[in-house]
Parts: C-alpha cells; structure tokens; sequence
C-alpha cells in the first residue's frame, strides 16, 4: 500500500529508530512514546486489521514482541493491538504496542467498563460464537 506510513517505515523511504527486522517482521520505537521503551511491532504485510494478516506473518510477531521486552527490561508492560477508529487506531497497518508500565503515571491507563454478569446473554453468545469457529 504506497499510502501507508507503516509500509513506507518499512521500505526505507520514512525513517525510524528500527529495533528488529526479520523477513516478515519490523519493529521500531513509537515516535510519540507512552513511556520509555514503547515499541511497534508490524507484519512486513500491509492489512488494517488483525483478520487480514495472513497466519504465518501473524505468528511471528509474539515472539518478536517478547524480544523487546526482554531486550527493554520491563517488568510491567502492556501488549496492545487497536483495530479500527473507535477502538483508537489511528495507523491501518496491523501493529502491536509494546508499552512498559514503569509506574502509575507512565504507560497505558486502561478504562475497563465492566458488565454485570448475565449466564444467559454469556451461554447464548458462546453458541453463537462457538458455532462459527
Ligand atoms: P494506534 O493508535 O494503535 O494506531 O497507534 C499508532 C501509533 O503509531 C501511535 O502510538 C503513534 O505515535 C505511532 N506512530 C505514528 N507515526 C509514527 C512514526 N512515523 N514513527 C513511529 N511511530 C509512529
Ligand atoms: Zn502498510
């Protein structure tokens, strides 16, 4: 996709503080960190959202990701995959957050509305689900 600001990252022709590349895989650091150490991790294939990422570029990317935080030292992180507008994806090329989480101020905050437990809406949604897969 020659629109892609994450292709272009990938080609050469944006640059970036590249940490890892492999065949499939690049990672670079975010250029507007949540907190020191925040990283991405993309497929070298374009697609906006997780399902359009064939499975063997797909599973790569977890180890890569684990990589960094080894390589990072971080003891508290998050993993982050944001797919589509609403859920606060701004880049439509597939990336993982790789962001540490060195304290209470840094780092991703996580609103997290939770639900009151329904068995009958969850029993129903599992069919639903389940007969799909
Ligand atoms: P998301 O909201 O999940 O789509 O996150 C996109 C991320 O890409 C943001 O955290 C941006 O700071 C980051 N980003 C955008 N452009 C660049 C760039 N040229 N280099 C590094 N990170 C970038
Ligand atoms: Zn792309």
């Amino acid at each position: 996709m020659s629109a892609c600001i994450f292709c272009k990252i990938i080609k050469g022709d944006i640059p970036s503080l590249k940490l890892f590349e492999s065949d499939k895989v690049f990672a670079f650091l975010d250029i507007n960190p949540l907190s020191r150490g925040h990283a991405l991790v993309i497929p070298k294939f374009h697609g906006a959202k997780l399902t359009d990422i064939p499975d063997d570029q797909l599973s790569e990317l977890l180890p890569v990701v684990k990589k960094i935080v080894n390589a990072t030292g971080a003891e508290n992180y998050n993993v982050l995959q944001n797919n589509g507008k609403i859920a606060h994806q701004e880049v439509d090329h597939v990336h993982f957050h790789m962001i540490p989480k060195p304290n209470l101020k840094e780092g991703l905050s996580v609103g997290w509305p939770q639900q009151k437990t329904d068995m009958d809406k969850l029993k129903e949604l599992l069919e639903e689900v389940q007969a799909k897969m």
